[in-house]
């Protein structure tokens, strides 16, 4: 049945083989990464990259169930966003197991979780590290190692969209659509909401009407189309603003906010909006 919603909704539907691929993806993640970030946060003491160390931990982790749950084209964000957390908490406890093992000079290594949990309430006693004199344990310490993981949880939740992307899927074919950059040098929108109530409603003069600017200018808008390469029957407008900033070191910082994302439009408004793209 053909949806009628405005937008691109997933269908929900999954894969044992996409699913699985993904579940492999996120392990490999957890233990390869749980080791280097052992390592790293054991031989390198600087906090502030410590921390920046921890977000990527969990966000690569995420990355990595995103996108290949979506190669193995697995449609439902829910469950690939639950099996990356479940990557998440095994990339903590293969991090602990690996720290251990840093910590001790190779001597003590087990992935038995008893024994690691019995090994952290020796750690939280003794305390792992000093900041400025002071040498956290017991609840502090737990504390810090909650707020840790937590870290690593949220890069993964925020890590797992972006692995899959934001393509729609034609149920029929059986395949992502192609997305496509017609422009992105019109002038940045300068009311979203109006704009997209426009776009929603048809009225593409809007987004044609929008003056052409350079690469360099500070306000842009960025235009995707998306295309079933199989039916030809399935066809999506997504539009991003740009803003370029200069950031206090002087380099350019670009910033980009999605103004609307997989509006369903017809064939026809489809070529419109290509044509009308190749003057750029
Ligand atoms: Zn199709």
């Amino acid at each position: 049945m053909e949806s009628t919603a405005l937008y691109y909704q997933e269908s929900g539907k999954t894969n044992p083989m996409g699913i699985s691929l993904a579940l492999i993806a996120g392990l490999a993640a957890a233990s390869v990464l749980g080791f280097v970030y052992a390592y790293a946060t054991f031989y390198i003491p600087f906090i502030y990259f410590n921390f920046l160390l921890t977000y990527f931990f969990g966000f690569s982790i995420g990355y990595a169930v995103g996108k290949v749950g979506s190669l193995g084209k697995v449609r439902n964000s829910r469950v690939l966003l639950l099996s990356a957390l479940a990557m998440g908490v095994i990339g903590i406890f293969f991090a602990w197991v690996f720290w251990i093992s840093a910590a001790s000079g190779g001597e003590l290594m087990s992935f038995n979780m008893n024994t690691t949990w019995f090994f952290i309430q020796l750690i939280a006693m003794e305390g792992a590290w000093s900041i400025f004199g002071f040498t956290p344990t017991g609840g502090a310490l737990y504390l810090i190692w909650i707020v840790e993981a937590g870290i690593i949880l949220f890069g993964v939740i925020a890590a797992v969209g972006a692995g899959m992307g934001s393509k729609p899927y034609c149920e029929s074919c059986d395949q992502w659509l192609n997305t496509q950059k017609v422009t992105e040098r019109v002038r940045g929108v300068a009311n979203p909401i109006g704009f997209r109530k426009e776009m929603e409603g048809k009225n593409y003069d809007a987004l044609k009407k929008l003056p052409e600017v350079t690469l360099g200018a500070r306000n842009r808008t960025c235009v995707q189309l998306s295309c079933c390469p199989g039916c030809s029957n399935q066809h999506y407008l997504t539009v991003d603003k740009i803003e370029r900033s200069t950031d206090s070191d002087g380099d350019a910082k670009e910033n980009t906010t999605r103004v609307l994302e997989n509006l369903r439009i017809d064939r026809l408004a489809y070529e419109d909006i290509m044509e009308w793209g190749k003057q750029f």
